[in-house]
């Protein structure tokens, strides 16, 4: 599903969450840092994170004091992690050695936008600066609701993102989000073992057998887990394929009408590129070549700016409230209107 290199390598563990899954990730990542460099100081450790990751990477910086330096997301850069700063946050005292950078997170489906971090391309940038400085820095991805999307959509075959590239150690994804389990699994994959460090894995023998777990908590509910197995058995790679195209389909077809109907402009674009020919009536079908442009099938949309010139009075608070009264729920983001 991930491009794991080898079954023989690769090295995973179910978590409550995607956010108990990015801790996991960025502890590892410090981890291993320290036992190679202990001659470092620790307070000269730094991760990059995109300004627009989900709480859950702030809060891995945050609670295991790690500086974090961010790489701002806006308009010009499609909402997504800016790559053209990239360069600039590794130069940052990095070359006089003032400061380490263990780690650069990059999130597969923004949580506001549901557009795709540019992995490949952020991967290129650390490459080259590999070469320069000898430094090699690791990716890791937080694909909470992108690694049960991406994989199952054509357009995958040309968006590289996953283990194909060689610098990405881990990637997690959420079982309760696009997995279609019930709330309460996540999951995490590293590339290899090597990457996580033994300190880390904590052996215990209090149920039957000796059990070696890398987790925050210690029980856990087995349900999900069961669902989420169930659900690759019984659906298959064709069933979460159909699922997916379904909701891209239908994701697309709402983005459109909202366009058309001349109040509203998305700022997804999973439906935006000239080439496709959808409508209405492929609303079922189950082929994503169409799909030219890689993204969550979530649509994301404001006011077009005559409208809010002509009615300044219009919120879009205003519109989820009426929706509200027919049971259907909208989340508005304050900030945009
Ligand atoms: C939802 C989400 C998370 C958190 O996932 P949980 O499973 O709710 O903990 C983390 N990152 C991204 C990008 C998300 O969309």
């Amino acid at each position: 599903m991930w491009s794991a290199p080898s079954v023989d390598s690769v090295f995973g563990t179910a978590t409550t969450s995607s956010s108990e899954a990015v801790l996991l990730a960025g502890l590892a990542f410090k981890h291993r840092w320290q036992l190679r460099h202990h001659d470092q100081p620790q307070s000269h450790m730094n991760v990059i994170i995109g300004e627009k990751a989900h709480i859950c990477v702030k809060k891995f910086a945050d609670y295991f004091d790690v500086k974090a330096r961010f790489v701002p997301a806006n308009e010009q850069s499609r909402f997504i992690f800016d790559v053209d700063l990239l360069k600039e946050k590794l130069d940052e005292n990095t070359s006089q050695k003032l400061t380490i950078i263990v780690g650069v997170f990059l999130t597969l489906g923004s949580t506001y936008t549901g557009h795709y971090d540019p992995i490949e391309a952020a991967s290129k940038i650390l490459d080259e600066f590999e070469l320069q400085t000898g430094h090699s820095i690791p990716i890791r991805a937080d694909a909470a609701s992108g690694g049960f999307i991406a994989p199952f959509t054509a357009i995958n075959r040309s968006f590289v993102w996953d283990f194909h590239l060689r610098r990405v150690a881990s990637i997690n994804t959420s079982g309760h989000k696009f997995g279609l389990t019930p709330l309460g699994v996540g999951w995490l994959v590293w590339r290899d073992k090597s990457n996580v460090p033994d300190n880390l894995l904590l052996v215990s023998s209090y149920l039957r057998g000796t059990q070696t777990a890398f987790t925050l908590s210690f029980s856990r509910s087995a349900i999900p887990v069961t669902a989420q197995y169930f659900n690759f058995y019984s659906k298959g790679i064709h069933g979460y394929r159909a699922h997916v195209n379904e909701s891209l389909n239908k994701a697309q077809v709402l983005s459109e009408q909202l366009e058309h109907s001349g109040y509203f402009a998305c700022l997804s674009d999973i439906h935006g590129q000239p080439s496709r020919h959808n409508t209405m009536c492929k609303l079922h079908c189950t082929d994503s070549e169409s799909l030219n442009i890689p993204g969550l099938p979530i649509v994301v949309f404001r006011l077009c700016s005559d409208v809010k010139k002509n009615l300044p009075e219009l919120t879009l608070s205003d519109i989820s409230d009426v929706l509200r009264t027919v049971e259907i729920s909208i989340p508005n983001g304050a900030k945009y209107r």
